[in-house]
């Protein structure tokens, strides 16, 4: 059983107000592409100041000039990638985070990447490394240092990305669905940790199919078009990320029906 049927807050049913996320500062990782970046345009566009974080800096300028062309609030970018970054790096993010607005209310990690889909009989040692690196410790490395600045919020939201196969294993999607997994408990421990204060919530989502390249590497043969596009995936993003969801933690929702 997931969060959906325990709790009385259904983000797929959640229908974001004008200027909902007014006043908050979110950072999104992976905000260059995919579902990071409908979501991290959407936060904006619902009155929030963005932090985009991600590898490709053409990719981040871009997703900063579309929102600089509303009247959203000015987006921040930050290039931080989640394969090779040290410590410095993080720390240079958290310090430039609390230097700025010396708060964060949200942060999305929703970077990711698949690895390959084989049997753990053959599954390659360096791709699992690096596919539980950049899902699973990156993530933890980067809210732990982010954390004095979300403590420094009223109302905070950390949001794990996770995925069906994170919940219930399948054959051959290897490292991949062992980190959603990891996701999963740290979802559970952090929110745990945190409940206590009960000004940071702490949940996962799990996006469910979207028309990306994640999506195209895993299922090759598949009519993208049939797919939701990321866009059409961000209400149940804000909800969790914004007031909606005040008071719920330690969940992991659904983002369709
Ligand atoms: P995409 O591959 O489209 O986007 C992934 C994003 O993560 C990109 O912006 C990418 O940056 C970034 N990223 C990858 N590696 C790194 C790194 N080392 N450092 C920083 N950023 C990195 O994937 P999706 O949008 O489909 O997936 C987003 C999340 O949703 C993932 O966590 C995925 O597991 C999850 N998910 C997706 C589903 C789907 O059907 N699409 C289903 C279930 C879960 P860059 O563009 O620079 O490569």
């Amino acid at each position: 059983m997931n969060a959906t049927d325990s709790h009385a807050l259904d983000p797929r049913r959640h229908v974001p107000g004008p200027g909902e996320l007014a006043g908050r500062v979110v950072a999104v990782t992976g905000a260059g592409d995919g579902i990071g970046r409908a979501v991290a345009r959407a936060c904006a566009l619902h009155g929030a100041t963005v932090i985009l974080i991600g590898r490709t800096v053409r990719k981040l300028e871009t997703v900063c000039h579309e929102i600089e062309t509303t009247d959203a609030p000015q987006p921040l970018i930050a290039p931080l990638d989640l394969e090779t970054a040290l410590a410095g790096d993080y720390d240079r993010l958290a310090d430039a985070v609390l230097e700025r607005f010396g708060r964060l209310d949200g942060l999305l990690h929703n970077a990711g990447i698949l690895g390959t889909l084989t049997p753990i009989e053959h599954y390659d040692v360096p791709t699992w490394c690096r596919v539980l690196h950049v899902n699973v410790t990156a993530a933890f490395a980067l809210t732990q240092v982010l954390l004095p600045a979300i403590r420094a919020s009223q109302d905070a939201s950390i949001l794990f990305t996770t995925s069906g196969v994170g919940r219930r294993g399948r054959a051959y999607w290897g490292a991949y669905a062992v980190s959603k997994f990891a996701i999963e408990g740290l979802t559970q421990v952090l929110a745990a940790e945190l409940e206590a204060g009960g000004r940071v919530r702490v949940n996962a989502i799990n996006p469910g199919r979207a028309r990306t390249w994640m999506r195209r590497q895993a299922y090759p043969s598949e009519n993208l078009e049939s797919l939701p596009l990321p866009e059409a995936l961000t209400a149940p993003y804000l909800c969790l990320l914004g007031p909606a969801s005040r008071g719920v933690t330690g969940a992991s929702f659904d983002c369709q029906l």
